[in-house]
């Protein structure tokens, strides 16, 4: 019998020493009656860990109100009236885009609409939009109304692309082969959500080009995990949720992002008084006159005290930088790896996510086989070992080491838990 892992406890604790991350600048949740205080949280996939300045400036936001009033949309230490705006440069950076293509708003999945609404316009002859078949279902529901809303039958619009049989993700090339010139629009997840396949976005985006379709990215697993450059990459238009890897809190507002070619075109747009350029905005005048920037698509005006951690986590990563956190993930997921690597051979748990690290962001997927649900596996790993991991019915546990604040020991307590609680192959 194999023994758990080969690699000890005080080999992790000396990576962690000379690797620490930020770790110190976030509330970690405590293990309570654990061996450890802390828990290994491997979910920052699903639901980021709070950054500590988040509360102490959401305060400041909310003390502006009480004593203000009103006059906060002008007079507060960062007004309202233009809050959106402090997002607006970091959001840029983050996905390499101009500040005039970014803007934060809404949510995912609104935002995926207010895009649509602009960039699938169906014709007779090409109408279909093709998804992955693993797409997260809101994306699903929402590609399939928006043909319903043109008139056109879900079944036959979209499009779902399935890996080759007996594989796990999708091939560039597999992809590239389904773009028919019925295809009106591309919508792929960046990082695919269960398995963690980082998509060939430049070369995917460029072949659908090249068929002649509107290419718009979900970067709901991609923003703040991995380097983007939607701008020199072509992107038509992207959207992104900010409580997974951009740490902003539950149901945080998203971002979107519309490509410079695309900005004063006369596009399709539903508005609001947001839409409207903001220097004329209290004119209160019947038409709108839109920015040549993605702000047009903004609706209503924003919630200050929900943009207020978006602000806080944005400011982070713009001081830390995407480039130097894709370092340390790429690190701490091929240790997370190497110790699966140990464990799973004689177990039936099967890594599913590319092994090439430029293929995969920070989550490691597993396909576990045996007497358990990657349900009930999670949670014998919560109560158990206070490994929090995420697991998605009936056989995918998700395990994503974020290079913010996950750490080396964290990746070790993981894979010896796994190790005593997956029995070996009889
Ligand atoms: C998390 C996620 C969503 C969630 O959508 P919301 O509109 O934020 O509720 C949608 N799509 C993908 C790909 C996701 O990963």
């Amino acid at each position: 019998m194999t023994g758990p892992v080969t690699v000890t406890e005080a080999e992790a604790l000396k990576l962690d020493a000379g690797d620490p991350g930020h770790r110190d600048l976030f509330d970690i949740p405590p293990a309570d009656g654990g061996s450890y205080p802390e828990v290994a949280y491997f979910a920052g996939n699903s639901l980021g860990l709070r950054p500590k300045a988040t509360r102490v400036e959401l305060l400041e936001d909310l003390d502006s109100w009480a004593a203000l009033g009103v006059e906060g949309h002008l007079d507060a230490t960062r007004p309202w009236l233009p809050y959106h705006e402090l997002l607006t440069g970091p959001a840029s950076r983050l996905i390499g885009a101009l500040p005039s293509e970014t803007v934060v708003m809404n949510s995912l999945t609104v935002n995926l609409h207010l895009l649509m609404v602009s960039f699938y316009r169906p014709t007779a002859e090409r109408f279909r939009i093709v998804i992955e078949d693993s797409a997260f279902p809101s994306d699903s529901y929402a590609v399939r109304s928006q043909a319903r809303f043109h008139g056109f039958s879900p079944a036959e619009a979209v499009v779902r692309l399935k890996p080759r049989p007996g594989e796990d993700v999708l091939r560039t090339a597999d992809v590239v082969e389904q773009l028919a010139p019925d295809v009106a629009l591309v919508l792929l997840g960046g990082v695919n959500y269960l398995t963690g396949e980082l998509m060939d976005i430049p070369a995917i985006t460029a072949a659908g080009h090249a068929a002649g379709a509107v290419v718009g990215w979900d970067l709901a697993h991609a923003a703040g995990n991995v380097p983007l450059s939607l701008h020199d990459w072509d992107v038509d238009f992207a959207a992104w949720c900010s409580y997974k890897y951009l740490n902003s809190g539950p149901g945080a507002l998203a971002g979107a992002f519309v490509h410079e070619r695309h900005l004063g075109e006369d596009l399709q747009r539903f508005e609001g008084w947001w839409s409207t350029d903001a220097t004329s905005r209290f004119e209160m005048a019947p038409e709108s006159r839109p920015p040549a920037t993605a702000d047009a698509w903004q609706v209503s005006n924003p919630p200050i005290f929900s943009m207020s951690p978006v602000r806080t986590s944005l400011e982070l990563f713009d001081k830390v930088g995407i480039g130097v956190l894709r370092e340390r993930s790429v690190q701490l997921t091929a240790y997370l790896e190497r110790l699966l690597a140990e464990i799973t051979p004689a177990r039936p748990l099967q890594l599913i996510t590319p092994s090439d690290p430029a293929r995969r962001g920070a989550q490691l997927s597993l396909r576990i086989g045996g007497a358990r649900t990657a349900g009930e596996l999670a949670k014998v790993l919560r109560y158990e070992f206070g490994v929090i991991a995420d697991a998605r019915e009936p056989d995918v546990l998700r395990l994503a080491p974020v290079p913010l604040y996950s750490q080396y020991h964290d990746c070790w307590r993981a894979v010896q838990a796994l190790a005593e609680v997956v029995p070996e192959n009889e």
